[in-house]
């Protein structure tokens, strides 16, 4: 008969190396607080820790779970040429996240509402490793893009090249954002899955540019507000009157200051 003990906090401050879902790449993490599950029958053993962790780095919380059995197996040869055993380990991370891709973190809340919606779920489709929704994803958040940017054309195709004439695309940027677009049609139309650093890549672009569009600009306001009080119009400058021959404006409404003599 199957039998489980739970053995609860074993582990608590015992440092490990994990993706961290704010830093980029890995970082040490210290355990929290734990609790480890072993169990066995008369065919096989098994184990799995639930962890809380904290990240030395940014202090950021996550969990992280950790099983391992005796019917799942790796081997390999050690320094002296003998074959060694040991258990597989399945890792799942909570929040899910992938190496090298953290997102727009601290701008998200500042993208348009529809556009922030599909940003969530095509970034947690790419965490989690779910690779046609992904490039759905891809291509939803280049089509909303463009229909919030009131871009004009028939196709996705004509809708990338508006934006550059409209100057929100560069030319370069456009280029790219026409590859995920092929990207993001054959996840939709042939059900196809591309690699995650493919997609990882274009999720890097797809931040630019969101960021580029919508974060920075909405920023820039709030930090830097309009200058208020009276100033001088194009109207109030074409209403001065004409500077007295021999002198230059250096500052309007300023009338004018004597030219230095020519040499
Ligand atoms: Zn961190």
């Amino acid at each position: 008969m199957a039998s489980d003990t739970l053995h609860a906090n074993y582990a608590v401050g015992k440092e490990l190396e994990v993706q961290c879902q704010r830093c980029v790449g890995s970082t040490a993490h210290r355990v929290v607080a734990d609790a480890r599950v072993v169990g066995s029958d008369h065919h096989m053993d098994w184990e799995t820790e639930y962890q809380i962790l904290q990240c030395m780095g940014c202090k950021a919380i996550s969990f992280r779970s950790a099983a391992s059995n005796s019917e799942d197996v790796d081997h390999y040869y050690d320094e002296n040429g003998e074959l060694q055993t040991v258990y597989s380990v399945a890792e799942k991370l909570y929040p899910s996240r992938i190496a090298g891709y953290i997102g727009l973190k601290d701008g998200v809340w500042l993208l348009p509402d529809k556009l922030r919606r599909i940003y969530q779920e095509t970034t947690n489709a790419l965490t989690s490793d779910q690779h046609v929704l992904t490039g759905i994803g891809v291509r939803a958040i280049l089509e909303t893009l463009c229909k919030d940017q009131a871009a004009k054309g028939r196709t996705l195709f004509e809708q990338i090249d508006d934006l550059v004439q409209q100057g929100v695309l560069t030319p370069g940027r456009a280029a790219v954002l026409h590859q995920l677009r092929t990207l993001g049609n054959l996840a939709a139309h042939e059900v196809e899955p591309h690699n995650p650093q493919q997609l990882g890549l274009a999720m890097i672009v797809l931040d630019h540019l969101l960021e580029e569009v919508y974060i920075l600009p909405a920023k820039a306001k709030k930090l830097f507000p309009p200058i208020s009080g009276p100033t001088v119009t194009a109207p109030v400058i074409a209403a001065l009157p004409p500077l007295p021959p021999g002198t230059v404006s250096v500052f309007p409404p300023f009338p004018g200051v004597p030219l230095p003599p020519s040499s």
